[in-house]
């Protein structure tokens, strides 16, 4: 069975629709999100629901949260904050309702578990090789059968490996076989916003009998979401997390 893991839409329904489509191009089973599925972008009505209308099942980010008053927006940078407020206001009590039950966890069949960033934590951001093999060892005693934790949060595609030897190794985006030995941590990227420079959806398609990894982009006009945020008095652009320049992107930088 393949899994298509798809991570911080952030309201793109665009993006989303565009990587669901390219998904169903590829013999995948089962459709699974990593959280952070609104914010940023101006379109979370249709975003949640194609998530509904395709029954993909998902897990909370810090994001969902904000927009639903769980947690503080304070620790999102000025643009992150606008659209936060803008989202609640144009939210459904069903959409909430939808936030609310995303569980802080998923876990799936072939000791895999979905989480947004850290077991228990949305908001920390896995950066360092001590994080990792310490996350690893945290997941192991939650569940002992977990080989693979799939995490988004950062934006950024990347595969790291705790090998049984306890050396952590980063593997760039690309289509590898995991390592039998290793515990693993897989980060399909952005579907709806991007963070390395290339503005096309990432997501990343697992095989966890072959154990085979492969990440995928998949590019589309991004010019409407854009004008839409625009319009609404945001600006954010899907590519590079906030307006483009690097003082936006200090001052947004909460994932
Ligand atoms: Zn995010």
């Amino acid at each position: 069975m393949r899994f298509a893991i798809l991570s911080d839409i952030h309201a793109n329904c665009d993006a989303l629709a565009a990587v669901l489509a390219d998904v169903n191009r590829q013999d995948v089973q089962v459709v699974v999100h990593l959280g952070d599925v609104v914010g940023y972008n101006t379109r979370p009505r249709e975003t949640l629901a194609l998530l509904r209308e395709h029954a993909i099942a998902g897990v909370r980010g810090n994001h969902d949260l904000m927009a639903i008053g769980k947690l503080p927006a304070d620790q999102c940078g000025p643009v992150g904050r606008k659209a936060i407020s803008w989202t609640r206001k144009v939210l459904t009590e069903s959409d909430c309702d939808y936030l609310a039950s995303l569980p802080a966890e998923l876990r799936l069949a072939g000791g895999m578990l979905c989480v947004h960033s850290a077991l228990g934590d949305p908001v920390v951001r896995l950066h360092s090789r001590e994080q990792f093999a310490e996350e690893a060892e945290v997941l192991l005693q939650f569940d002992a059968e977990l080989r693979v934790c799939f995490t988004g949060h950062t934006h950024l595609a990347q595969l790291v490996e705790v090998g049984a030897n306890g050396v952590v190794r980063r593997v760039p985006a690309a289509d590898v076989e995991l390592d039998p030995e290793a515990f693993c941590f897989i980060n399909p990227g952005s579907v709806g916003q991007p963070r390395d420079g290339d503005e096309r959806a990432a997501y990343a398609v697992f095989d966890p009998d072959t154990r085979r990894l492969s990440f995928h982009r998949v590019a589309y006009d991004a010019r409407r979401i854009m004008r839409d945020n625009a319009r609404r008095g945001i600006k954010i652009g899907p590519r590079t997390g906030a307006t483009g320049s690097l003082l936006a992107r200090l001052l947004d930088a909460a994932p």
